[in-house]
């Protein structure tokens, strides 16, 4: 596993082929390392906090011009990205593998991801309806408009390095808006690399104002610039709910709006009629994909006492099976953990589980992962008494907690229980169980599945999640609101002044 991949050279010559100049990513303090072997692969330039505020100003100026172009017209910028984005598609999954550790299919399937909200938002910018509402003026007529925002601020996380910011960019670009984007301090490089392909799209496109889309390259001090800035009118912010706690009363103190995706901790329930095969693929696939790194990943299962001793041998024995290894040189389903602090909450997280009764399988490091600087381990399965401790909290890791329910009421009230309120799911053939956790009194979560997991959400479909989750919705459905301004217009064309709820002012 310790590579006969030159990753260093393969990432030069997907950024020199993407079009990012060398000067962008080397010479610079801040560097940037691959979790495939631990090693430094660029040193880039963090952006000052004056610098940052004068990107700033640049894109409000482009801002001012953007949302006089007809959006069916900014959709042809967005139609174009997705046309560089299909041609870029290979180099730019693999530089996801090499930046964020994930494995092919998953590189390739984030940039796949990218594309497909390209082809919505160009559908979408021909489709920003506004409302006709009947008044109750004679002579009257009331109606919506949507009118572009301003500069979308976007804040995104390591584990989806690329296709958060195309979830806001390509809605906020079709919106009329300018953006400018704080990648994870984990990943810059594949958001260089975003930056080219899109001004790959602006250089075909021409006519599109300066400064458009800009990125600024550091850690949380390039995001503070960004929530602080008065020009900025969202900011759409993905990461931990520890950010989301930092950012959200910034952005409310000056009255911004703001898009929040923090954390989450996702369960799903067996229940008796499952189908436990299916079942079992989709919770192989939701709690050790992307190395339990997406904030969809199934970290809590509830599995019915009737079923529990075919379902959980069975996924232990998964567990122990599954490939590990370098995603760049084998075909392993699970890559590395991002980092080693990665590792050490991991770690940290099963001593708790133990603590609380908790029967811990896998979790180690795996031994021949060649390099002591990278941070491979085997997923970790841990059959818990009771949901406590840690159980109760994101650990951003492969752990998958297995309890045992018998009463669906009391499991219901489990399932909610926790903090945040991102993701879930329920396997079951029957119909009255499979509808109460989609209703009112069932799962708490922004996203509720039927016999599908947890993870691996579409574009079409608004994402997002509920309590510590931070309420913010991105991608598909009405998502695009969230980024124009609604003015309501009433028009008289009557000879007439009738006041409504029928007040008199007669001046004479
Ligand atoms: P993180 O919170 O450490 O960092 C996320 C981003 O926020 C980074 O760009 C970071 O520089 C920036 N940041 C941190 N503090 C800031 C501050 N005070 N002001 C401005 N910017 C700040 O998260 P991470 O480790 O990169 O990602 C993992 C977390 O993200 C997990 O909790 C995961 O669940 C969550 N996540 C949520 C979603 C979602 O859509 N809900 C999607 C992906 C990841």
């Amino acid at each position: 596993m310790g590579g006969s991949v030159d990753v260093k050279r393969e990432a030069a010559g997907i950024l020199d082929r993407l079009g990012v100049p060398r000067d962008a990513w080397t010479g610079g303090a801040m560097a940037s390392f691959t979790p495939v072997t631990g090693e430094r692969i660029g040193a880039l330039h963090p952006v000052s906090a004056e610098a940052a505020a004068g990107r700033i100003e640049a894109a409000h100026r482009a801002f001012l011009d953007w949302r006089l172009v007809p959006a069916p017209r900014r959709g042809e910028l967005v139609r174009l990205l997705g046309e560089e984005l299909r041609a870029a598609k290979d180099d730019l999954g693999r530089m996801v593998s090499i930046e964020a550790g994930k494995i092919a299919s998953e590189g390739l399937g984030e940039v796949q991801e990218m594309i497909d909200i390209c082809d919505f938002a160009v559908g979408l910018s021909r489709q920003l309806y506004g409302l006709t509402i009947a008044t109750e003026r004679p002579g009257h007529r009331m109606m919506e408009t949507w009118h572009p925002l301003g500069v979308v601020g976007i804040i995104s996380a390591f584990n989806f390095p690329v296709a958060v910011w195309s979830w806001n960019a390509a809605l906020a670009l079709v919106c009329g808006n300018a953006v400018v984007w704080k990648p994870s301090e984990k990943t810059p490089l594949t958001a260089l690399a975003c930056q080219a392909v899109l001004e790959r799209a602006l250089a075909r496109f021409g006519g599109a104002p300066e400064n458009l889309s800009q990125v600024l390259i550091g850690d949380r001090a390039a995001g503070e610039a960004l929530v602080d800035h008065p020009r900025v009118a969202l900011v759409s912010a993905t990461g931990s709910t520890r950010m989301g706690r930092e950012v959200g009363p910034r952005l409310a103190k000056r009255f911004a709006r703001s898009i929040l995706e923090l954390g989450g901790n996702n369960a799903a329930i067996v229940c008796p009629s499952a189908d436990l095969d299916m079942a079992l693929r989709a919770i192989a696939f939701g709690a050790m994909g992307t190395a339990g790194q997406r904030c969809t990943t199934l970290r809590r299962l509830f599995v019915h006492d009737s079923v529990y001793e075919q379902l959980v041998p069975k996924l232990k024995a998964v567990y122990a099976g599954v490939s590990v290894g370098n995603p760049l040189e084998t075909p392993a389903l699970v890559g590395p953990l991002i980092d080693r602090a990665a590792f050490e909450g991991m770690q940290q997280a099963l001593r708790a589980a133990k603590a609380e009764g908790g029967a811990v399988a896998g979790g180690e490091r795996v031994a021949d992962a060649g390099r002591d600087t990278a941070y491979y381990v085997r997923p970790a399965i841990v059959e818990m008494p009771r949901q406590s401790g840690p159980v109760l909290e994101e650990t951003f890791a492969p752990i998958l907690y297995v309890m045992r329910y018998t009463d669906f009421d009391a499991v219901l009230a489990q399932h909610n229980a926790v903090s945040a309120g991102l993701s879930s799911s329920i396997f079951t053939l029957d119909i009255r169980e499979a509808e109460r956790f989609l209703s009112a009194e069932g799962s708490d979560c922004g996203i509720a599945n039927v016999n599908i997991g947890t993870s691996g959400a579409e574009i079409g479909g608004a994402f997002g999640g509920e309590k510590e989750t931070g309420g913010g919705r991105e991608s598909g459905s009405d998502a695009w609101r969230a980024y124009m301004r609604r003015a309501t217009n009433t028009v008289n064309y009557s000879n007439a002044l009738p006041l409504a709820q029928g007040v008199s002012f007669d001046v004479g």
